[in-house]
């Protein structure tokens, strides 16, 4: 069971290389009064002089503590675990060079290796005085230490300020509550095991340790009492009481120990020594408790409500991390390859937005947009309702009067008056009205424009998103077709301009439409004629008198003008239809289907170039980073997540 430590420590390290606090691992947590031995206790299950220890507020920055075990023979040679992300890393011939059987190394000196203790201690001390000042500040920036050893079990411990009331020195009125957080937040992750220190020559049953370790553990599942300074009871007094659990029951047990006196550390005592007589202290004072007592059954005793605990927590970890591997795994593909075949991918870009382009022209986009009416929807919007609506509301006659049509019959007959009513003066006026249809087509021919340079946006948006990643591509892209449109505009324009051109160069009054209407007013021609003729020829208009401007048309003029007005009308409806039904298409032609014909090729054209290339796949600044970050971290959670299933694959529970 005990190879399940390894896997939890590795996890840990995966997990501190990324920098986050995201997995509560399971971790042993000291709490208790200031002095009460806590530094004590972890360092004698270190087994080692490395912590801090001393009368007043020593520890004053969290100390995140994880002892590896090597085996004495690694030791020698150095061996760490070699699967350590870089920072952490321990290569063993950085360690060979050590050639030590114990060494530490700390999160924030990186591959540093520290072997004499002393100096992890000053390092301690020097990276506590750094975050925290020397004035006694607390801070809850943890310090990372891993000590490498053949005299540790596996543990990962956390050693915190102790509670204080009253706030000494430089420190803040609130020190009390500011210590009292910073414990809280360590111990009420419900991964953590506290060890409550109490000092055997207190009273027991008002140990603050125990009590903050209820307020997070009311069930005692999580919380092992350790009773310390047996040997400073005073005469007469013993803890069998305590430790036998009648004065306060803990659940998972009470632990007595007996740790170095000042004493001891000024005359520089061995842990070993200490151990020793530890040992024997127990066996003099407290037989029959002797082997459920000591720093060695702590240990064990830690280890193994370690172990349980890590076995409780796995399927809940597992899942979380494979959620976090699922979120990053997508936030990853949204972040798209990191481009390898620069050439490659800019082909495909340019294909994709093409592609794209022309299908949302054509309606099979991936992307429907719901909210408005966009690509070829929109263009038929444009060619039906928009300018055929335009076209519908032209009225045949608009523009002109009575007396326009007076005037153009006049001046068609010269000198002489005419019998019929002159042709030449519907040809004139037809035309003037047919010219009025040139405006609204050119218009259509905008507006479908507009709309193509809006597919751009669209497709850049929503479709081809992979191209927000290389901002300089997109507004290349964007250039092209931009330019491409541009260019099909007057092209367009022009013949759309030639359709209302040749519908101005010949009126064909024989079109089977128009010889109709014309047969229906043909008798009323006839009968006009026989009329006339029975008259007498009206006198010329002297020339010297302007045109009149506004009279009382004579009943011949009234019927002129009528049979005029009719064959305008019937024959501007022949052409509108012609130009309705043809300016949609002239466009389509030469400007919509063009685009989208000639769309790739342009853009291969000008932007698949060697040259071009890094320039325009150049990623916006902050894309490589964040992605990096997030592969960093996928990583790390599959690697977390295979530990786990290895685990569970392996150990039979
Ligand atoms: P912390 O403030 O809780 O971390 O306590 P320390 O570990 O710094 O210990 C405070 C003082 O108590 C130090 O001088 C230790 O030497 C001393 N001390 C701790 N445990 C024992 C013990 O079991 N017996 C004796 N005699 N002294 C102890
Ligand atoms: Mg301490």
């Amino acid at each position: 069971m005990e190879a399940l430590i390894p896997v939890i420590n590795k996890l840990q390290d995966v997990f501190n290389t990324v920098g986050a606090d995201i997995i509560q691992l399971p971790q042993i947590v000291v709490v208790g009064t200031q002095s009460s031995g806590k530094s004590s206790v972890l360092e004698s299950l270190v087994g080692r002089d490395l912590l801090p220890r001393g009368t007043g507020v020593v520890t004053r920055r969290p100390l995140i503590l994880q002892l590896v075990h090597v085996s004495p023979e690694d030791g020698r040679k150095g061996a760490g675990d070699e699967n350590d992300p870089a920072t952490w890393k321990n290569p063993r011939h950085l360690a060979k060079e050590v050639d030590a059987a114990e060494w530490g190394k700390f999160l924030h000196t990186k591959n540093k290796i520290y072997t004499d203790f002393d100096e992890i201690r000053q390092e301690i001390e020097n990276e506590t005085e750094r975050i925290s000042g020397n004035n006694k500040g607390i801070s809850p920036e943890p310090i990372h230490l891993k000590i490498f050893s053949a005299n540790v079990v596996n543990l990962t411990l956390v050693d915190l300020p102790g509670m204080t009331k009253v706030p000494v020195g430089d420190q803040p009125k609130d020190i009390e509550l500011q210590i009292r957080e910073l414990i809280l937040q360590f111990i009420s992750n419900p991964n953590s095991i506290i060890l409550a220190v109490t000092a055997a020559n207190t009273d027991m049953a008002t140990s603050e340790a125990l009590k903050i370790a209820r307020e997070v553990d009311p069930d005692g599942r999580r919380t092992l009492a350790v009773i310390t300074k047996l040997d400073l009871m005073d005469a007469g007094t013993d803890a069998m009481d305590v430790l036998m659990g009648r004065v306060i029951p803990v659940k998972l047990g009470i632990i007595g120990v007996v740790n170095r006196s000042q004493l001891d550390i000024n005359n520089k005592k061995s842990v070993a020594d200490s151990i020793r007589d530890e040992y024997g202290f127990l066996q003099k004072k407290y037989p029959s408790l002797a082997n459920r007592n000591g720093t060695k059954y702590l240990a064990r005793t830690l280890n193994r409500l370690l172990m349980h605990h890590i076995r409780d927590c796995l399927p809940e970890l597992k899942t979380r991390i494979n959620v976090l591997a699922a979120q990053y795994q997508s936030l990853l593909n949204s972040y798209g390859e990191p481009v390898e075949d620069k050439s490659a991918t800019l082909l495909q870009l340019i294909t994709k937005f093409a592609t794209e382009y022309c299908n949302t022209i054509e309606g099979t986009a991936k992307y429907i947009e719901t909210s408005e009416l966009c690509g070829g929807a929109r263009i038929c919007y444009i060619f039906h309702e928009t300018f055929g609506r335009t076209l519908e509301s032209v009225d045949p006659l608009g523009g002109l009067n009575t007396i326009d049509i007076l005037t153009a019959i006049r001046n068609a007959t010269g000198p002489r008056p005419a019998l019929f009513v002159p042709e030449v003066s519907f040809e004139l006026l037809v035309k003037r009205q047919i010219k009025r249809l040139e405006e609204p087509s050119l218009r259509c021919v905008e507006l479908v424009h507009e709309e193509m340079q809006r597919i751009i946006q669209h497709c850049s948006n929503y479709s081809t998103q992979e191209l927000l990643r290389f901002p300089k591509l997109h507004d290349a892209i964007v250039e092209v077709v931009t330019c491409l449109l541009r260019r099909r505009l007057p092209v367009t324009n022009e013949m759309v301009h030639n359709l209302v051109a040749i519908e101005l160069a010949y009126i064909n009054t024989k079109h089977p439409d128009f010889a109709d209407a014309c047969g229906l007013m043909n008798n009323n021609i006839e009968e006009q004629r026989r009329n006339r003729l029975a008259r007498e020829l009206p006198s010329a208009v002297a020339r010297d008198k302007p045109v009149p401007v506004a009279r009382k048309l004579s009943a011949r003029e009234q019927r002129d003008c009528e049979v005029i007005e009719r064959l305008i009308k019937s024959y501007f409806l022949i052409v509108r239809k012609n130009i309705q039904d043809s300016v949609p298409k002239a466009v389509m032609h030469f400007l919509v289907n063009h685009v989208k014909d000639t769309l790739q090729s342009e853009l291969v054209g000008q932007l698949y170039k060697s040259l071009l290339l890094d320039d325009l796949l150049t990623e916006s600044e902050d894309m490589a980073q964040r992605r990096k970050e997030a592969a960093d971290m996928l990583k790390a959670l599959q690697r977390a997540s295979q530990i786990i299933a290895e685990i569970r694959e392996t150990h039979l529970w």
